[in-house]
């Protein structure tokens, strides 16, 4: 690791010893140590499909774009079934057992966090769980692996056996609204943290990124651990460009805390 990177692990470290209250928040890039592809970077998600085509508005009028959709899921589940968390989301866990982590707001749907150990009450999944399937009108949810079954075995999907409404995974696509109650505890702990702490985010998706500038524009310190820089490094009160997991497992061995 960098000689800049050492002193930045430690300013970090000592933060987190100072500050009680520290909102985590967490984005694809997390979870690419567990082998789930993000979106952006190259051999990721977009470049093998074509985010336009995956949108709510496409994927409610037409039969084409549901079809594209459930490919991309069926995709989807395929490479993140097996996937188990790793040293960041247990380093993430432990902070939390350390009696640091007030939130940890992630943009994930894989459930790595809660995996890890993470309180579910604590996690904020701004963009809903991959692993239910959703009816559009009356609600009623499905496990994943029905669904994914019958995509298997048929390559189609029924509507909701309840209310012959649409069934959708339970995630936010692009055009969705956010679930309103997460979004809403979300700000709270947000305006109210000490350190606000980003995690392989691109920080591009919006409005998941208005978070960290309410954090700081409330007073917390805003520290961003990314691979390659973000439109809010400026923002930063300090940016750590690296993998996520050398960094975190780092800091918390400086905090003589194991994971
Ligand atoms: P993104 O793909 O836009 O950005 C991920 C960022 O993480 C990139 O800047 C990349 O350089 C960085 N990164 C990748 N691996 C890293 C590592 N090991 N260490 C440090 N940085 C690393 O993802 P996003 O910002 O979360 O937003 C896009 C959307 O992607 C979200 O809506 C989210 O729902 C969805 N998504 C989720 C998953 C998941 O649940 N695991 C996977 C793919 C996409």
């Amino acid at each position: 690791m960098a000689a800049d990177n050492k002193d930045k692990l430690k300013t970090l470290a000592d933060w987190i010893r100072e500050y009680q209250s520290v909102v985590v928040f967490t984005g694809a890039g997390i979870s690419t140590e567990s082998g789930i592809p993000d979106f952006r970077s190259p051999g990721g998600i977009w470049d093998r499909f074509d985010p336009s085509e995956l949108s709510y508005p496409n994927f409610i009028s037409n039969q084409r774009s549901r079809k594209k959709y459930w490919e991309f899921y069926r995709e989807n589940w395929k490479d993140s079934a097996g996937a188990k968390p790793n040293r960041t989301h247990f380093a993430i866990a432990a902070l939390e057992r350390k009696g640091k982590v007030s939130a940890v707001i992630t943009q994930n749907i894989d459930g790595l966090h809660q995996a890890a150990g993470s309180a579910p009450q604590k996690v904020f999944e701004l963009h809903g769980t991959m692993w239910e399937v959703r009816c559009l009108s009356c609600n009623h949810l499905y496990p994943w692996k029905d669904i994914y079954n019958l995509l298997e075995e048929e390559e189609y999907v029924h509507n909701c056996g309840n209310c012959g409404g649409l069934l959708k995974p339970a995630t936010v696509s692009f055009g969705q609204s956010l679930p309103a109650k997460t979004l809403e505890g979300a700000q709270r702990f947000s305006t109210n943290c000490e350190l606000f702490l980003c995690i392989g985010s691109s920080l591009v998706v919006y409005p998941a990124a208005q978070l960290p500038e309410l954090a700081k524009n409330s007073g917390a310190k805003l520290v961003i651990i990314n691979r390659e820089s973000t439109p809010l490094d400026r923002a930063a009160d300090l940016v750590i460009l690296g993998e996520a997991g050398d960094i975190m497992s780092g800091v918390l061995e400086l905090l003589g805390w194991s994971i």
